[in-house]
């Protein structure tokens, strides 16, 4: 199936769950033993992120492949525009061709580590909207069935945005070129995402657009990220997180609580499904769903 299959008369929320290839062998020997729990919480489909550069790109292909084989279930592959040229991405949509991914999650990428700036490569592209454009004439030119593409949207704006409208008006110039679905950065406030798909709508953005969640497991982590990202925490999350310090059970129970009121008020609301950051662990993952069950 591809994306917008889930979505289209959809009976009940879609539920997504997002993994990372991890950069080291055990690492990626404990992912294989948390998959089958994960899939136990029965997501409507997976996605699996791409790193910057190196390895963890041909993992990304790798778990998508095995979740797929292994267990049936419909996954995405992440890709970027880092480091590629047309003629390389080229060559990695016809292995996810290969492998029988249907469905690609298309982004622009982060600037490489040390670079402030994203550089298109040499050849390359310098933005996901023309990555959708590129996914799109590949299919055309080889005669492939259309994959089902995601792109990226920002309910607090893109770190890069000038503002919240240049940022839209780039997420209008994605879907315009083809992408089937938006999927959000991570937020705490749902006010942001209420906001982002009202002004969406305005603009004429008519896909469906999926709230991404990251439930928060370390105060820490948790701070560091959402500056990365430009997600605020609200004030009181932020005090209890600061409460609990660095006792991470109790940052994960804050979390839990926490995601499983953001989830139910979304999908109360009409948000057409929930995109989980799962940060390949699966225990707060299925407390979560067992509460907004
Ligand atoms: P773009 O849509 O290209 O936007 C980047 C910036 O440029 C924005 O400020 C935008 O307003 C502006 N812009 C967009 N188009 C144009 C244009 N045509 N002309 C001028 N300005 C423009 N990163 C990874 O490395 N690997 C992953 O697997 C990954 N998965 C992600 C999944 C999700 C759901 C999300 C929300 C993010 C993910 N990211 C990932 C992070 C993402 O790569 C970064 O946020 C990146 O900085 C921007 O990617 P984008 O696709 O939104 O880029």
């Amino acid at each position: 199936m591809r994306f917008p299959d889930y979505f289209r008369n959809a009976a009940k929320p879609v539920i997504s769950f997002e993994v990372f290839p991890p950069k080291t062998d055990k690492a990626f020997e404990s992912l294989k033993t948390i998959l089958p729990e994960l899939l136990a919480l029965h997501p409507s489909f997976m996605t699996v992120t791409y790193g910057a550069m190196g390895t963890t790109q041909a993992r990304t292909l790798e778990i998508a492949a095995l979740i797929k084989r292994e267990y049936k279930l419909e996954t995405a592959s992440h890709l970027t525009c880092v480091g590629a040229s047309r003629t390389q991405l080229d060559e990695i949509l016809a292995n996810l061709a290969r492998h029988e991914i249907h469905n690609i999650v298309a982004l622009r990428g982060d600037p490489p580590a040390g670079q402030d700036e994203f550089k298109p490569p040499p050849d390359g592209l310098a933005h996901a909207n023309e990555l959708v454009a590129h996914i799109r004439g590949w299919c055309e030119r080889t005669g492939h069935p259309r994959f089902g593409i995601a792109v990226a949207g920002y309910p607090e704006k893109h770190v890069q945005a000038p503002d919240l409208a240049a940022d839209l008006r780039n997420l209008k110039r994605k879907v315009d070129t083809g992408a089937d679905v938006v999927v959000t950065q991570l937020f705490f406030d749902n006010a942001d995402f209420f906001r982002f798909v009202d002004d969406a709508r305005k603009l004429g953005i008519t896909q469906p657009i999926v709230p991404g969640l990251l439930p928060i497991q370390s105060g820490k982590q948790i701070q560091r990220i959402a500056s990365l990202c430009g997600s605020k925490l609200p004030e009181p999350l932020l005090k209890e997180l600061q409460a609990a310090g660095e006792d991470d059970e109790r940052c994960t129970q804050i979390g839990i609580e926490w995601c499983a009121i953001q989830v139910k008020e979304l999908l109360a609301k009409g948000a057409p499904g929930v995109h989980f950051y799962v940060l390949n662990k699966a225990r707060h993952m299925r407390e979560i769903m067992a509460r907004i069950a």
